[in-house]
């Protein structure tokens, strides 16, 4: 069960503060939908538009529908973030990820969406040779991003979590999955946000919503366009600049737009940004000149995945990748700022706010 709290937020079961609130929500202000006509009407049936704000997934997440003025959609939703979260959090007491991490080797039964989960993200290591690797789990532990503030581990640490990793350490048999080592573990961070939200379009639209958006921490996925038929503009935010600071943007009808960057959970000590994105090969940030990468994709936890695989990767066979794939589009950021796009990539040509992208 959810309360709403102050100003419609609502929260989950895991760790929250009033700061972490406010910081979150300067980072959901950065993530810049520009509301081209249609926001200043006065509502009627049609035209209604409902919009809600909560924290799950340990990060600010929000809603909106147009065409519509039912919140127990909006409700409905937030209550199946709270499910979701209840399994796939690796933190939670008691989710399939916890007990899948207190295993110690023995074969765990989990739930259907677990499942899924696990089969698409060893679908995506496979596709980004190891790049994408949920078992990545102990340097996650070790790191603590959400909550370091500037402690860099000692090498001997990240070196013993090394044999630990390894997706080939994993094995998914129906709903049960086992995992080889029982000092292993996974972390599904870099994939259940896009997955989430996949199953929160489906369920709206199979509700008859055919205009909004699900923004959960910055990934965004689309629903139609906005009333009138214009798509949607989303900005894609500068690297490490002001929180409302767009690079650029991207016109897009029902896609999914997902960014993966350093920014987004970091800390700097001695000149060095130490950040989320874990190399599985060496158990370090990954330090190779980008500093985000954007993904175009129906589904956005194809989205999700290939942000994360395509900043391991690197911008060549990041985009490499990229390029192979049909309907999947990119925007790679790098540390100088230069903007490298995949060829079907949507450019902004209009924008200002982009002088460096051609
Ligand atoms: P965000 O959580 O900001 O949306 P990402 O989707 O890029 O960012 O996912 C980063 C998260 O994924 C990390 O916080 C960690 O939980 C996990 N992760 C880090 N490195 C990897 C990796 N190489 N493969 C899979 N998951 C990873
Ligand atoms: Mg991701």
């Amino acid at each position: 069960m959810y309360r709403p709290l102050i100003s419609g937020i609502r929260k989950s079961g895991s760790g929250f503060s009033h700061s972490r609130f406010f910081l979150a929500a300067l980072f959901l202000l950065s993530l810049l939908v520009l509301c081209l006509g249609g926001c200043q009407r006065k509502p009627s049936a049609a035209s209604a538009q409902i919009s809600d704000v909560g924290f799950f997934f340990d990060t600010v997440v929000e809603l909106r529908l147009n065409g519509t003025d039912k919140q127990d959609l909006i409700d409905e939703c937030f209550r199946k973030m709270g499910d979701y979260e209840a399994i796939l959090s690796r933190t939670r007491e008691g989710s399939d990820v916890w007990k899948i991490n207190q295993s110690a080797g023995e074969p765990v039964e989990v739930s259907d969406d677990t499942a899924a989960l696990i089969e698409l993200a060893q679908k995506y290591y496979e596709l980004s040779d190891g790049a994408f690797d949920i078992t990545v789990a102990p340097y996650v532990t070790i790191w603590d991003f959400p909550n370091n503030t500037g402690n860099v581990p000692a090498k001997a640490s990240i070196a013993a979590a090394r044999i630990h990793v390894g997706s080939s350490l994993l094995h998914l048999d129906g709903n049960t999955v086992t995992l080889d080592d029982p000092r292993s573990s996974i972390d599904l961070g870099g994939i259940a946000k896009g997955y989430v939200a996949d199953r929160l379009k489906e369920f709206l639209v199979g509700k008859g919503v055919e205009s909004g958006y699900i923004n959960l921490g910055g990934n965004m996925l689309t629903i139609g366009t906005k009333p009138g038929d214009v798509p949607w503009n989303i900005g894609i935010r500068r690297p490490f600049g002001e929180a409302s600071d767009t690079i650029t943007t991207v016109k897009v009808d029902g896609l999914s737009v997902v960014t993966s960057g350093t920014y987004e959970r970091c800390f700097e000590k001695d000149g060095t940004i130490y950040h989320h994105i874990l190399d599985p090969a060496s158990g370090y940030p990954v330090w190779n000149g980008l500093s985000s990468v954007t993904i175009l994709s129906e589904s956005s936890v194809d989205g999700d995945a290939l942000s994360t695989s395509c900043f391991v990767l690197g911008l060549d066979r990041g985009m490499e990748l990229v390029e192979s794939l049909d309907g999947v589009e990119a925007l790679f950021i790098t540390d100088d700022e230069e903007l490298h796009y995949s060829t079907g990539f949507p450019r902004d040509t209009d924008s200002a706010t982009s002088p460096s992208s051609f």
